[in-house]
């Protein structure tokens, strides 16, 4: 039975667009789960696939050879990937962070130079903040870049890196003056073949198996002066609270579409699976979870959406991505959590969809910054 295309206002005119994107994810992706999920990976030919069908940089202007489409485009193909049940393709990511840092702050010789690449899926992006030692308190970081003539020296580590295993490119956050705080921190893009640069361990995690996230190390890493993003050091943090709020908001698109799947399968399951005579769907415990679940999907759905229309008019403040990012990543894991519990033992198998979205969502409660963090800043605002 197909998916139904979610009605969103948002997403008027992008009927076709979307049929591709789905098409894509059900053919390239969909059957290939398991095998990425045990080999910790997607297939490199995957981003030149996805680059050939206009999948990448979609958001990025054609004079870079990207789609110059908007971040309507993007949501679409984030909600089709969610739907296929896939969350191994760190495409977010690519298309919806890195390429967005380079478009903003690159210069143009650099943003000519590496974003057609980006479009066509020679050079897979990746974004490099946290550390072992720090991941909330991105003030706290360590990794240095020190000024040497006309290159930077980097010198340090990062931890949890999506797309870390295969990565051609890092956008890096450093820090350039370790006594200023805040305004010390750059973001400095690095390619992965300068020497000094090595991956460690693609890293075992409880879900998004099929995703390569991984450790990075820097020893007397030299690039170029010009790679620094910004006209000036010391204009990361801002850069990044610049960008956070979209980040923010393709997780809780992710988020919501995690919802809606789960709904669907779940309702498809409980009407074929029967016990004690009947299809577990007519006990009134299975109805009102499915109705509270239901409930909370369409709540969910109306702040998503009201939240990426503000975002396409440039009015998506860093409060409404934070209530954005909290309220769906919570409510989507009481409600797979509560979905699974209908599944019985079958939800605990994870050959089953389900169980895969559980372990795979628990996740968007931390990363992106953690529900403690966006209540911190949703707080402040108070
Ligand atoms: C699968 C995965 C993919 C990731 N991808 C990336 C990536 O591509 N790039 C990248 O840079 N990072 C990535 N991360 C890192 C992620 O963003 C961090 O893990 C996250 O920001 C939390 O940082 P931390 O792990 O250091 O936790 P900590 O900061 O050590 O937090 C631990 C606990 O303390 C709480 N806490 C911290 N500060 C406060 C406070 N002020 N008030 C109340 N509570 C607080 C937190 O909420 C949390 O509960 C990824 C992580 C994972 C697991």
């Amino acid at each position: 039975m197909p998916l139904p295309t979610p009605n969103s206002a948002w997403a008027a005119g992008l009927d076709d667009f979307r049929e591709l994107a789905r098409t894509f994810c059900q053919k390239e992706i969909a059957p290939n789960i398991e095998r990425y999920n045990a080999q910790k990976h997607v297939d490199r030919e995957l981003w030149h696939k996805a680059g050939e069908v206009g999948l990448l940089a979609l958001s990025i202007p054609e004079e870079y050879g990207g789609g110059g489409g908007t971040f309507a485009h993007e949501a679409v193909l984030f909600e089709e990937q969610a739907r296929a049940g896939d969350s191994a393709w760190g495409v977010s990511v690519h298309n919806g962070i890195v390429a967005q840092y380079l478009l903003e702050y690159a210069s143009e010789e650099k943003k000519k130079e590496w974003l057609p690449k980006f479009a066509s899926g020679e050079m897979v992006g990746a974004i490099g903040m946290t550390e072992p030692g720090t991941g909330s308190d991105l003030q706290g970081i360590k990794t240095r870049a020190v000024r040497d003539g006309s290159h930077y020296v980097i010198n340090g580590a990062k931890t949890f890196i999506t797309n870390g295993g295969f990565a051609d490119l890092v956008v890096l956050a450093v820090k350039t003056d370790p006594d200023a705080g805040a305004h010390g921190v750059s973001l400095i893009a690095v390619p992965a073949d300068t020497p000094g640069f090595r991956r460690g361990r693609v890293l075992d995690k409880i879900g998004l198996k099929g995703q390569d996230t991984a450790e990075l190390f820097f020893d007397d890493v030299r690039v170029p002066v010009a790679n620094l993003l910004g006209e000036q050091e010391g204009q990361g943090f801002i850069q990044m609270m610049q960008q956070l709020p979209q980040e923010r908001l393709l997780i809780a698109i992710t988020a919501v579409a995690g919802m809606e799947t789960a709904i669907e399968a779940t309702i498809a399951y409980t009407k074929e699976r029967t016990a004690f005579g009947r299809p577990i769907f007519s006990f009134q415990n299975t109805k009102f979870t499915l109705a509270e679940a239901a409930t909370e999907a369409t709540v969910a759905r109306a702040f998503l959406d009201q939240c990426i229309e503000r975002h396409l008019r440039g009015e998506l403040d860093v409060r409404g991505a934070a209530m954005a990012k909290l309220w769906t990543t919570e409510r989507v894991n009481k409600v797979v959590d509560d979905c699974l519990q209908l599944f019985g033992g079958y939800g605990y198998m994870t050959e089953y969809p389900i169980a895969r979205a559980w372990t795979d969502l628990r996740i968007t409660r931390i990363f992106g910054g953690t529900s403690e963090i966006m209540k911190e800043i949703i707080s402040r605002t108070l």
